[in-house]
């Protein structure tokens, strides 16, 4: 075993960058802490602009081969990467909820075998990629997907290797090569993703992973004028800089970020559906971008609404991510505690009443919360929390509730739970929101549009509209 390899939780994972096929140590490292005890996992290679070079390097030089590998051939190596992810989903498992305190039940069966089921998507999809001919006056246009060159992928901490390879998979399936940078708080599974990409036979180069902070390696990266790609997730802040290094070069960009999505619960909703919904809104400590943590409950039902959610949510059990018995884990940095803890103060100072929670609960957890009287304006309604932070309010009628679901600078997700067909319909129709779910929550299939709209997002990833984005659409035109 190498220097630069840890073991957790009796897996074996390598800290250094990989690139060109190859393991890089950089000088510098940076500690990987664990949410759960706040102990240090080991020390990562800590990338810069040396290391961003050689991985773009790298990615450009393994690009026209890989451009030029058949569908048939991607795809097939696809599959056998998702068949490697699959043999590995313990492994997979364990080292994410030790890396970013998620719980290792949802690790185990539902992240990690959706993670291999990216590959196997994209893999197929791509194989049914096509745009039928047409003809003008006789002429032929044939429009192909051609892949656009080397990728920079970053990505966020809080499902670290779902988010990168809804990127990863349509990249390489697309014929680009790609250079992905994990979180930094959150980085080990990545490094495993290059093993299990390796052992499946893909070619040097065609996928990169270096590590890093964002201010430094992702810098480098997102600022290079041979990247021909920038896919992000994560917050908005990052995203305008990130636009920012991009604009010199007009690399096109897709931008997946923050949310701030209401949950609408209509007096002729079944209520026991709602508080369901409301309650599944803690998963993942609120660490999910798509939560509807703005809770908007017509006035008849509220007073019910609230004692049943406060019943249910008390029965959660908050603990180590690793019992089977555990609902919410840690949250992931003691910054982010900070931050979540920063929000609640300062939203009860203003007037706020905490129905449940509002204070820490030892180590890394939050306890969840439930925020009433807030008022429309203030942070606590407008601002993205990212932690088991939710709000109640209030609406008279169909019109407030739209009104106060829409009236926030974000965009991604609203989710709304009613009995009545055509409501969900017309209120559908008037939400702005990437995703709308009707008496359901968290529902993707990878064939849909996913993103933001407002400052949610630049763009829609998913079936084609990944492909949109990761190729260059050309159009011949052929004389008869
Ligand atoms: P973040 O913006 O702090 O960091 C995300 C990534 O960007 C990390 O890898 C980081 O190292 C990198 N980064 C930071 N500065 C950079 C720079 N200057 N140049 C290049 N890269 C840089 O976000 P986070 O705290 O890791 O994640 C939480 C955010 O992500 C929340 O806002 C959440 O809503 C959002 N998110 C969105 C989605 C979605 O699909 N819309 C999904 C998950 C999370």
């Amino acid at each position: 075993m190498s220097e630069h390899t840890i073991t957790v939780a009796g897996v074996s994972v390598d800290t250094r960058h990989w690139i060109g096929g190859e393991r890089v140590a950089s000088a510098q490292t940076f500690p990987d802490v664990s949410p759960i005890d706040g102990c240090t996992i080991g020390d990562i290679s800590r990338g810069a602009a040396t290391e961003a070079a050689a991985a773009v390097a790298a990615a450009k030089a393994a690009f026209p081969a890989w451009a030029a590998t058949s569908r048939a051939e991607r795809a097939r190596i696809l599959h056998a990467i998702a068949d490697g992810v699959d043999k590995r989903i313990e492994e997979l498992a364990i080292v994410e909820t030790t890396d970013n305190g998620a719980l290792l039940r949802s690790h185990r069966r539902g992240v990690m075998p959706r993670v291999a089921h990216n590959f196997r998507f994209f893999a197929d999809w791509l194989l049914k990629l096509e745009h039928e001919d047409f003809e003008t006056r006789g002429h032929t246009n044939h429009v192909s997907w051609d892949p656009a060159g080397p990728c920079v992928l970053i990505t966020p901490w809080n499902a670290p290797l779902m988010l990168a390879t809804w990127k990863v998979a349509p990249a390489l399936a697309a014929g680009d090569t790609v250079v992905l940078k994990p979180a930094e708080w959150s980085p080990l599974t990545a490094s495993l993703l290059a093993d299990i990409a390796a052992e499946a036979g893909l070619p040097a180069g065609v996928l990169n992973v270096v590590q890093g902070y964002g201010s430094e390696v992702g810098d480098a990266l997102t600022s290079h004028p041979d990247v021909r790609r920038i896919s992000f997730t994560g917050s908005v802040p990052t995203a305008r800089r990130i636009a920012a290094s991009a604009s010199a070069n007009l690399t096109p960009l897709s931008l997946e970020l923050g949310g701030k999505s209401p949950l609408l619960v209509f007096a002729d909703a079944d209520l026991d559906l709602a508080v369901d919904l409301a309650v599944e809104q803690y998963d993942n400590a609120g660490q999910v971008c798509l939560a509807g943590t703005r809770l908007l409950v017509e006035e008849p039902i509220a007073e019910e609404f609230t004692r049943r959610f406060v019943e249910k949510a008390a029965a959660l059990t908050q603990g180590d991510p690793r019992d089977e018995a555990t609902d919410i884990g840690p949250n992931i940095h003691p910054r982010q505690l900070e931050k979540i803890d920063g929000f609640v103060r300062r939203a009860l100072d203003a007037g706020a009443r905490a129905v449940i929670g509002g204070h820490r609960n030892g180590g890394q957890y939050y306890a969840p919360t439930l925020l009433t009287d807030v008022a429309q304006d203030s942070e606590i309604v407008q601002e993205e929390v990212f932690g088991p932070v939710l709000t109640l309010q209030t609406f008279a009628d169909e019109d407030e509730a739209i009104r106060l679901a829409n009236d926030t600078r974000f965009g991604l997700a609203a989710t709304l739970a009613t009995g009545d067909p055509q409501r969900a319909e017309r209120v559908s129709a008037q939400l702005v929101a990437g995703t709308v779910w009707v008496n359901c929550f968290f529902v993707r299939d990878l064939q849909a549009p996913f993103g933001g709209s407002r400052q949610s997002g630049v763009g829609r990833e998913g079936g084609t509209w990944s492909f949109d984005f990761y190729c260059d659409l050309k159009n011949t035109v052929t004389a008869p």
